[in-house]
């Protein structure tokens, strides 16, 4: 079997890839390991920045995330039992949309399968090779694919970046003492906007998929076990942390699902070795407090399809040479934001009293100053493409 790029991957990154080098009128095929429902019901990221819904209209995607997203033009910072609103549209024009990665995901499967896309769900013993040569090849279940080039979009757990020769990357890996768990209950969301609260307890965050249901987030020791957290138990700790002296009232609703995910932050340097281009979460993690997860997946690929459609239609190496600078500095930037939101909101069992005094007047600073906000403001609703 042959292709121009074989893409290993089917969540954001590879799926959107996919979709942009079909526009650009090159032919891909795409390799999962799971099932098409199983990529369809992974529920993740919630929050689209700006410059990834406007990526995503202009490709022809969006008409569901139109009809069925949140738009929100602010979010809340909740500390010592008060709410600011940090107004993203009024300081800086920008908004974001509520709208499920998993729902991404089947936009753009259905699309990828509309325009007679491949993708291969289930297959297993997926292996990269040659990729130093001009004719890589993927192998898998028996089979091969022969490519021109490999597009390693298989998450941090894939297989592509382990296929780069030992110390040809540089890897930055920082494991914070903190980890999320996540609730999805069938309920209808307590607040029109996202609230990220910062309390003693630890931190946790109101979000939500859609007008019937919550997404909430409780920060939890990473060693903590799912099975210890009763649903009454997680609805005691968001209702305790949750809790202002305003009009805010939690509302309750049969979980959906719930897990616990710990928190890291990795970069490898470069995501290219000859042939093989690493994107999205096989070469980068981000803590999700930033929202930045996705967002970037989409941004790596973007960059990814015109520089191979550049290689691929006029033999141009100049953007397949500068993918990996190109993508790191929009990379270490949301590393950057998200390590600040997440030592910002969260509590570790080690701070003590004066660390705590710096990270409440942080909090102030940013919900006071226009100057702080707006920079926050910024970096969350996403800086241009
Ligand atoms: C629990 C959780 C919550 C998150 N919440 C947020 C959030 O709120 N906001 C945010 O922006 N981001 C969030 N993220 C991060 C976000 O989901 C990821 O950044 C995003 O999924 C990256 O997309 P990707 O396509 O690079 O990787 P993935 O979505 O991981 O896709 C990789 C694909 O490759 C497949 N695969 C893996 N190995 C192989 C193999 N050997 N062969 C073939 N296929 C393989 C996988 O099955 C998967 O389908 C969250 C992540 C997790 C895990």
């Amino acid at each position: 079997m042959r292709t121009q790029v074989g893409i290993i991957g089917a969540g954001p990154a590879g799926l959107l890839l996919s979709h942009l080098l079909h526009l650009e009128g090159v032919d891909s095929v795409v390799l999962e390991s799971r099932s098409r429902e199983y990529v369809e019901r992974r529920v993740r990221a919630g929050v689209c920045e700006q410059p990834t819904v406007e990526l995503l209209r202009e490709v022809g995607l969006a008409d569901r995330l139109d009809r069925e997203g949140l738009p929100h033009h602010g979010f809340s910072l909740r500390f010592d039992r008060e709410d600011h609103r940090i107004a993203l549209t009024d300081l800086t024009g920008g908004s974001i949309t509520v709208y499920g990665q998993q729902e991404i995901v089947k936009d753009l499967i259905a699309a990828r399968f509309a325009a007679g896309g491949d993708i291969r769900f289930g297959v297993a013993d997926v292996a990269v090779h040659d990729v130093e040569t001009d004719r890589p090849r993927i192998t898998f279940d028996g089979g091969e694919l022969e490519c021109d080039v490999v597009a390693g979009c298989d998450g941090f757990h894939g297989t592509s970046r382990g296929s780069v020769p030992a110390g040809v990357l540089k890897t930055f890996d920082h494991v914070y003492p903190f980890a999320w768990l996540g609730l999805l209950a069938k309920a209808e969301p307590s607040h029109e906007e996202l609230i990220y609260t910062n309390h003693e307890r630890g931190f946790a965050l109101h979000s939500m998929r859609s007008p019937e249901v919550t997404r909430l987030y409780l920060q939890v020791d990473p060693r903590e076990r799912i099975e210890d957290w009763s649903d009454n138990r997680i609805w005691d700790e968001l209702h305790l942390r949750l809790a202002t002296d305003g009009d805010f009232e939690l509302r309750e609703g049969p979980v959906i699902e719930k897990g616990i995910t710990p928190m890291r932050g990795f970069v490898a340097e470069p995501m290219r070795h000859g042939r093989l281009f690493l994107a999205g979460d096989a070469a980068h993690i981000v803590p999700p407090t930033g929202a930045k997860g996705m967002n970037l997946a989409i941004a790596d690929v973007l960059v990814l399809s015109r520089a191979l459609s550049a290689l691929l239609h006029k033999g141009r190496t100049d953007l397949v040479e500068s993918y990996s600078d190109t993508c790191l500095r929009r990379v270490w930037r949301a590393e950057h934001f998200s390590n600040h939101m997440t030592t910002m909101l969260h509590r570790a069992s080690d701070v003590d009293d004066y660390q705590h005094r710096l990270q409440l007047s942080q909090l102030r600073y940013t919900a006071t100053s226009t100057a702080a906000a707006t920079s926050l403001a910024e970096n969350y609703a996403g800086l241009p493409f």
